[in-house]
């Protein structure tokens, strides 16, 4: 039985993280916004484990239970009323113990409970270890974690001690109880001749059996209800709301031949926020629109959408002539791409960094890629030039590389629609240059919708749509904006002005 276990606890384990990392990999990006990586870890690496083990103690209880009716079957056979009995002080020693199993489920809660708590703390504190250090603030983080700690490490004790007191306690009630039965069978039913006396020294026998596995049954339970707290934390990251709420189309989308448009596009955050509320735009074929606004007006939400990163509230995105949506999600993603402000580097080659997801391109695409993105002086400075490890503890590229690579990722796909969310950050004058002239390159020929910061680079657009409040307060061309008072006046002499 315990080859067949391990044999149930591996595949039980695998299937259960495998299920939560699908369910996680479709989780609505809300779901990220709110919970730091940490907690997921401790889901996957802690909790599922947990989970595993309560398939012990279920087959552990299936085992001594079906044992248990073989023994209580017999026992009815040998005398029922007195079986009766002992099925009546079964109940009432299970009784007797429950405040034992209600301190182990607790205890199971509050680790649960505690591990979460700890696996957060732990990815704030690390991740932001450079707020944290020049903040000088390690002593203080120091006391968080050691509060947790400690409480965790309480929560297994109180378990420990409440399993501690099950036994003797249910072996101590068991035997007075068998001693009562057997007592009371001698004075009621062998005394008055009722019962022989060798049947009461059956019965007395197979009860003598009997009690070991009431026992067991008894701790297996309780050990259960420590198990759940993990248990049900694993199922409610299962039950974490999925994205897209309603399924991607099966259109194949061949090229985005007309313009985009927007119609009454509202979104709300789950939150509550109202991000976006009835963006009425058009996105002109082969074009280049800024996006402009005071931060919080939306610009950020309006790519999102775009990109089928999050789905309108209500209203729509219409692209040659049908909602956005319909179309499959593999040919929308190659169709349509994001240049972010700094590319997440994954731990692997450039190589690899840069082909994400479509590991299949041609070598022309990427050396086409690199040349667009500016991209060439940089895999020439590279120890092993694209075969270099970049990302987690690989050599480190500067800000102004990391948005190339970006755009290199971006551009090997050869999208129709590019959506380029331009830096904020302050570059260096001569990588800001490479980058902007790579951000032109990039967008030429394309339709592109640029997030703007930049006084040039809403000068040089073609259409200009002013953002403020999830609202378009203003469109047009530099020229006929220029001229107007309002929300696209204040942003311009703010750029102006650094
Ligand atoms: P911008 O890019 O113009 O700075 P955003 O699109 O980021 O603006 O934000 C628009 C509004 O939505 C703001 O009020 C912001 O606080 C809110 N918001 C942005 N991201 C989220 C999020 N993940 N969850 C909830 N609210 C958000």
């Amino acid at each position: 039985s315990q080859v067949l276990v391990a044999g149930l606890k591996r595949r039980t384990a695998v299937h259960l993280r495998d299920a939560l990392f699908g369910r996680m990999q479709q989780a609505d990006l809300d779901v990220f916004d709110r919970s730091p990586g940490g907690e997921l870890a401790n889901v996957f690496l802690v909790e599922t484990y947990r989970s595993t083990l309560a398939i012990d103690a279920l087959l552990g209880m299936l085992q001594r239970g079906s044992i248990a009716l073989f023994y209580v079957a017999a026992l009815f056979v040998l005398s029922w009323p007195l079986t009766l009995l002992v099925l009546g002080l079964t109940a009432a020693l299970g009784g007797t113990i429950a405040f034992v199993h209600a301190r182990l489920a607790q205890a199971g809660t509050d680790l649960a409970d505690f591990n979460h708590r700890m696996a957060a703390a732990l990815g704030q504190t690390f991740g932001g270890i450079r707020v944290v250090r020049a903040a000088n603030a390690q002593a203080r983080e120091a006391e968080r974690f050691h509060a947790l700690n400690v409480g965790q490490a309480g929560a297994e004790e109180r378990s420990a001690h409440a399993s501690s007191l099950l036994f003797p306690l249910t072996e101590t009630l068991a035997v007075i109880g068998a001693m009562l039965i057997v007592g009371l069978a001698y004075l009621f039913l062998v005394s008055p001749g009722r019962m022989l006396g060798s049947y009461l020294l059956a019965y007395g026998f197979i009860l003598l059996r009997l009690l070991p596995l009431l026992n067991q049954l008894y701790g297996l339970q309780g050990h259960l209800l420590y198990l759940a707290g993990g248990i049900r934390e694993v199922q409610t990251w299962m039950q974490t709301p999925i994205f897209p709420p309603r399924p991607f189309g099966r259109i194949e989308l061949a090229d985005v031949r007309g313009d985009l448009r927007f119609e009454r596009v509202t979104y709300r955050y789950p939150g509550g926020t109202l991000a976006l509320k009835e963006v009425d735009l058009a996105v002109a074929a082969g074009r280049t629109t800024a996006i402009v606004g005071p931060s919080g007006s939306g610009k950020s939400t309006l790519a999102a959408l775009l990109l089928r990163l999050r789905a309108p509230t209500s209203g729509r995105i219409v692209v040659n002539g049908l909602d956005y949506w319909d179309y499959t999600a593999d040919s929308w993603h190659r169709a349509v791409a994001l240049v972010e402000q700094e590319a997440f580097l994954f731990h692997g080659t450039l190589r690899e960094n840069i082909l994400y997801g479509v590991e299949t391109a041609d070598p022309g695409a990427l050396a086409r890629a690199i040349e667009i993105a500016n991209l060439s002086d940089v895999v020439a400075g590279l120890p092993d030039g694209l075969d270099t490890l970049v990302g987690e503890r690989g050599v480190m590229v500067s800000g102004g590389q990391r948005q190339r690579i970006a755009i290199a990722r971006a551009i090997v796909r050869n999208p129709t629609v590019l959506i380029l969310d331009e830096a904020t950050s302050h570059l260096d004058a001569v990588s800001e240059q490479l980058v902007q002239s790579a951000l032109r390159n990039a967008a030429r020929g394309r339709t592109t919708l640029v997030i703007a910061h930049r006084l040039s680079t809403i000068r040089d657009s073609d259409h200009i749509v002013v953002l403020d409040a999830g609202r378009v307060v203003d469109e047009g061309t530099w020229e006929s904006l220029a001229g107007r008072r309002g929300t696209f006046a204040r942003l311009t002499r703010g750029l102006a002005g650094t």
